[in-house]
């Protein structure tokens, strides 16, 4: 067995704690990689707290994860020893079902195997990156293109792709006038994709003091989507909108700022469900969709994407001891744009 150390999760109201624990010797296709960076996803967050109903403790998190190479299995062909590499959200899945023969691997139709808090096809729990390294069948291992900024690279492999694949999906490009909603993590990638996409990029948020960044970040204009006035304004104008918020919101609010035949997609995973005037859908045949993250080979061309054109995350780099005022200030909205712990901090 590989040793491994980090941090973890242990009940839904306690902090995070230095945690040691053992992960599986390489098999034939397993890549071994050194943790390098580790950003926080709010998603940690709902799951360490149990905010979704699911956790299994000790919980180490962690999906947005840069790393290099230190073993590859004997039939590893993509990866070398010291490469630079990201994994993110999954690390396993059947690879037979309709969804992962079409590349669409997050959508496996028996369940595909999350980074961190289920258990893998070997019977043991999987650790995500908040941890010194990790075992992954390389199908789930990303080649990173980007060497100077790896910690704004690792953002991408879990806000970057769940924000980079609906925006590609729904075709979203120049002529059309699309909006953000919420200016977090996944929100300011977004934001940066669909300006880099060409749209008319319209950013709403509830902080006043995030204007002048979205307008640094890409945003055509900014809406402050608690001012009724400027939401009226906005009015049956948008053909694409992607809400990214991380809790409760006004949904109906939003949904009639779409255009006849517009698409509502929706990326956040607040832990109670919305309610929804359906007339706001019905009357302009508007359209409600969801999004999680993206396939493994749209996941590398998302990266592949983010190096030729430099795009990485905004990031604030914490040393691992500061993960609790980190979870702390995410659920305040107090984040430009995303936490990344140096995991090199692990070991003092
Ligand atoms: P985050 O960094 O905390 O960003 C969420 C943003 O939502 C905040 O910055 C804030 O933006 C806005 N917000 C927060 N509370 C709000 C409220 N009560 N009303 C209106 N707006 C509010 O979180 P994140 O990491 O981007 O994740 C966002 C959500 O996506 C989470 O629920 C997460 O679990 C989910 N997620 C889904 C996927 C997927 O595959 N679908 C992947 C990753 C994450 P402003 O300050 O601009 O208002
Ligand atoms: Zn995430
Ligand atoms: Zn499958």
């Amino acid at each position: 067995m590989i040793q491994s150390h980090g941090y973890a999760g242990h009940s839904a109201s306690t902090p995070l704690t230095p945690f040691s624990f053992e992960r599986r010797d390489p098999k034939e296709r397993d890549v071994v990689v050194e943790i390098l960076y580790s950003g926080v996803c709010h998603s940690d967050i709902h799951s360490v707290r149990n905010e979704w109903k699911n956790a299994v403790y000790p919980m180490v998190p962690g999906h947005e994860i840069i790393g290099r190479v230190t073993a590859v299995g004997s039939e590893v062909s993509r990866f070398r020893v010291g490469d630079t590499v990201g994994v993110g959200v999954i690390v396993d899945s059947c690879r037979t079902c309709p969804s992962c023969s079409n590349d669409e691997e997050q959508y496996c139709e028996t369940g595909a195997t999350l980074t961190y808090g289920v258990k893998d096809r070997y019977g043991d729990m999987t650790y995500g990156g908040y941890s010194s390294n990790i075992v992954v069948d390389e199908h789930f291992v990303h080649t990173v293109k980007e060497k100077k900024h790896l910690a704004g690279v690792a953002p991408l492999l879990c806000a970057g792709i769940t924000t980079y694949s609906p925006l590609r999906h729904w075709n979203v490009g120049p002529n059309m006038k699309v909006g953000v909603v919420g200016l977090g993590g996944l929100g300011h990638m977004g934001l940066k994709f669909a300006h880099s996409f060409g749209a008319h990029v319209v950013q709403f948020t509830t902080s006043e003091s995030k204007i002048a960044d979205a307008k640094r970040l890409g945003a055509d204009e900014v809406v402050i989507s608690k001012d009724a006035d400027a939401m009226k304004k906005q009015a049956s104008s948008f053909d694409f909108i992607l809400d990214t918020v991380s809790a409760p919101h006004n949904i109906n609010a939003l949904l009639q700022l779409l255009k006849r035949d517009a698409t509502y997609a929706q990326v956040g995973l607040p832990d109670t469900p919305p309610t929804i005037f359906m007339g706001d859908l019905l009357f302009r045949r508007r359209n409600m969709s969801g999004s999680i993250i993206g396939g493994m080979k749209e996941t590398q061309e998302m990266l592949d994407y983010c190096a030729e054109k430099g795009i990485t995350a905004d990031i604030e780099l914490i040393s691992i001891d500061k993960i609790n005022e980190a979870f702390e200030r995410v659920v305040k909205a107090d984040v430009k744009y995303r936490f990344v712990i140096d995991m090199a901090t692990l070991k003092k």
